[in-house]
């Protein structure tokens, strides 16, 4: 099948990126993320190519962690969100998925339990984030009416997540650590507190587990270092075609609501690649986009289903000619710097619509 629009996963890559993470973490056991589908890499896909290089997996939702065990996931599974309801709970016994907990309303829903199943429980402590977990001053109350719940597992696990944990120069990271260390350091259990950025940048975050997300992607977390300097390779490249190449004169004005004019006669190239398909609405004039090994750039506003591009008034290029959009040769993390958003949003933005090749 002759595809148009579509995005290659290069599975070959996820083995050297684990590889990255052993290499910084050498003494921590890899807690995969793949919440998100995978981060739109595909979640069973992902899954199963990681199995033989982790020792668990994380997700964010209970519902991703029963489609992780239905596919015949045996590893660890941790549900970062936790739980919210007793059905909730029930499928997270059922399916011996972790759960983190990090709320009284938790605990409540935990102490009304009857079933003798036993749950493995992470306790989230807000050691800064301010988004899930308990404070400083709540942990030895919540330590001990969880130790008192029978229907947790003994010894509890600890995990607490970093605000800005990519920038090396800030301050709160450190302090996170230190609070974290202190909190935790009387309890058994096992502990975790890295992401990628802290895996990469902050070696003493390296507890019993490190939380590996992004990077196993091939993508940095930081804004001012490359996937190629940390030694990633990028999983997901996304391609389409060249539909039409038409001249047009200088004045011409392009797309919707006109946003660019032609200032010298050139060829317009039209891609098959729009919103609809997850490239980004927000990305400006001249985001690069490769058509033959060539860097053009974008003008007009992107559609749902099209994009414009310069090709220049000498260029040779031809309907039916591919295209890369992001991927070898034109990191994820430069059309984000365009678009003014993460890498993150873009990978996981990719639609169903988009056809999904792995190469191996
Ligand atoms: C998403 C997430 C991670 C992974 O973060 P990356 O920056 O992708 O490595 C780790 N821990 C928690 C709690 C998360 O939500």
């Amino acid at each position: 099948m002759m595809r148009t629009t579509y995005a290659v996963i290069h599975l070959d890559a996820i083995a050297h990126n684990v590889a990255q993470v052993r290499l910084a973490a050498p003494c921590a056991k890899i807690m995969a993320v793949i919440k998100a589908n995978a981060y739109g890499h595909g979640l069973q896909r992902i899954a199963h190519a990681l199995e033989p290089h982790v020792e668990g997996f994380a997700v964010a939702r209970v519902q991703e962690g029963v489609r992780l065990r239905k596919a015949g996931i045996k590893q660890r599974i941790v549900v970062l969100e936790g739980f919210t309801h007793t059905q909730e709970l029930d499928d997270l016994h059922h399916y011996q998925l972790d759960a983190s907990v990090h709320s009284t309303h938790q605990l409540n829903i935990l102490h009304a339990q009857t079933t003798p199943a036993l749950l493995n429980v992470w306790v989230k402590l807000d050691t800064g984030m301010n988004r899930l977990g308990f404070k400083a001053h709540e942990v030895p109350s919540i330590y001990e009416q969880l130790m008192q719940c029978q229907a947790v597992r003994k010894p509890l696990n600890f995990m607490t997540h970093f605000a800005n944990a990519d920038d090396k120069s800030d301050p709160k990271t450190p302090v996170q650590i230190d609070l974290f260390t202190a909190l935790t350091a009387h309890y058994d259990g096992e502990k975790s507190m890295a992401n990628s950025a802290g895996i990469l940048a902050w070696p003493n975050a390296q507890t019993d587990w490190v939380r590996a997300g992004i990077m196993l992607y091939g993508i940095s977390p930081f804004a001012d270092i490359s996937a190629a300097q940390l030694h990633l390779k990028p999983l997901m490249s996304l391609h389409s075609r060249l539909i039409a190449v038409r001249d047009v004169q200088a004045g011409d004005t392009v797309g919707y609501s006109g946003l660019w004019t032609t200032p010298h006669a050139t060829k317009l190239g039209v891609v098959a690649i729009g919103y609809g398909d997850g490239y980004p609405r927000y990305a400006q004039h001249g985001t690069p986009v490769l058509i033959n090994g060539e860097r053009v750039p974008l003008v007009g506003r992107v559609s749902m289903d099209m994009i414009t591009v310069d090709l220049g008034a000498h260029s040779t290029a031809r309907a039916g000619d591919s295209v890369t959009l992001w991927g070898e040769g034109l990191p994820v993390e430069t059309i984000a710097r365009y678009a003014q958003t993460i890498p993150y949003t873009l990978v996981c933005g990719v639609t169903p619509r988009v056809d999904i090749v792995e190469s191996a």
